[in-house]
């Protein structure tokens, strides 16, 4: 089968590569028929994951239908059209009975590399996403094994179409979680996301969804925000004002309520810190550049949330932790508990309360995925987000 590897730090290919097959009785092998590339793709690609090998298979937001499944498997069938989440989860655990999916106990079999380098946890293991996450076979391919095959594929007996529902497998539940996590108290509540991306536009929606009387989004790329714009969100481009101060001005003087950090990691910006982190980061003193961490932090009002789907991986420095304390924040992060919210969100896309397919800019073969994975990077040719259809 065709399958979408990374060779090495900025370099992804396509090539030819063993069919998957079951390996565990809990298996199943879906035929992919959409998958999409993630911001959190990019990490991959800039070799900011650890543990990446030559010929790992990428991809954790597919579906498709189920061509084979293991002799233990109870809920799927042949012939079934599933949707995947991008975490695994056993089902049985700790973690996974209290909804807690995406730290399951179970579904990472390198946990220990994990350990040694977070500090002691693990979470979940997760797909096409470097060996300290399982070292599993991603999604953007022809074919892929999915394993806890009673757990995590979801299926859609609905005639929605794969753009509507594609993503309930990522970005859709972690910008919603992400809008959860704030409990946004209807009708009052501001809440302001840094990074239109597409977890970023999903946050805004959802904190919409949810009831925040207001929402701003800040980034600087002009197509993302004009995205956001036309969900009815305000929006800041933060090379064109004082971020801070603009959040102060549009919230009568105290600060967004909540605050979405939907950038993470690899975050750009400007000022002091911004500098700091990066000359930290060339030298590996620190791991994560958190500009928009750290506007965040500033920004948000007394009592409030900083809610992070953004990616961080390690250390960070420069942390205004006084000013969180002094507010009395809350913080809440994680990788999404997916799982738990599928039911939900495939309910209001069924009832047409949100089409998720507005945020696709770029559809394409796999064959053109090393160029789109660049242009994504790049933010070139307006592009947002990326679905690859592997039979083109
Ligand atoms: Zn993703
Ligand atoms: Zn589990």
């Amino acid at each position: 089968m065709k399958a979408v590897v990374w060779q090495g730090t900025n370099k992804i290919g396509v090539e030819t590569v063993p069919d998957p097959s079951i390996l565990l009785a809990t298996d199943a092998v879906v035929r992919v028929t959409s998958t999409a590339i993630c911001g959190s793709d990019l990490h991959l690609l800039d070799g900011y994951i650890p543990s990446m090998e030559k010929g790992d298979i990428l991809g954790h937001e597919f579906m498709g239908e189920v061509v084979e499944v293991g002799k233990a498997v109870k809920k799927l069938k042949v012939g079934d059209r599933v949707v995947v989440p991008f975490n695994l989860a056993c089902g049985v655990c700790d973690p996974c009975q209290r909804g807690l999916f995406s730290a399951c106990d179970n579904s990472n079999p390198n946990h220990r590399m994990a350990e040694a380098m977070y500090g002691g946890v693990s979470g979940g293991g997760l797909f096409g996403y470097s060996h300290i996450y399982g070292g599993y076979a991603g999604g953007q391919a022809q074919y892929v094994r999915v394993p806890f095959a009673d757990v995590g594929p979801f299926k859609i007996e609905s005639d929605l179409r794969d753009d509507q529902v594609l993503f309930l497998t990522d970005i859709f539940p972690t910008g919603y979680q992400a809008a959860e996590n704030c409990n946004i108290v209807p009708g009052r509540d501001v809440v302001a996301v840094f990074g239109a991306g597409p977890v970023g536009q999903f946050a805004a929606r959802s904190a919409q969804m949810l009831g925040a009387a207001h929402v701003i989004v800040i980034d600087r790329v002009p197509e993302r925000l004009k995205m956001a714009e036309a969900s009815g969100a305000q929006t800041i481009n933060y090379e064109q004002e004082d971020v801070l101060l603009a959040l102060r001005e549009a919230t009568g003087g105290r600060g967004p309520d909540h605050v979405i950090d939907a950038v993470g990691l690899e975050a750009h910006g400007h000022g002091p810190g911004a500098l700091l982190d990066t000359a930290q980061q060339k030298l590996r003193l620190t791991f994560d550049r958190i500009t928009a961490l750290r506007w965040a932090i500033m920004s948000c009002a007394k009592g409030g949330t900083v809610s992070m789907p953004g990616v961080y991986g390690g250390l960070v420095n420069e942390l205004p932790m006084g000013a969180a304390f002094a507010k009395g924040l809350t913080f809440r992060m994680g990788q999404t508990h997916t799982h738990r919210y599928l039911p939900e969100l495939l309910g209001r896309i069924e009832s047409g309360e949100i089409d998720p397919s507005f945020v696709i800019t770029h559809r394409a073969g796999l064959s053109e995925a090393p160029d789109l994975y660049k242009a994504f990077r790049d933010k070139k040719h307006g592009c947002i987000k990326v679905v690859l259809n592997p039979w083109a």
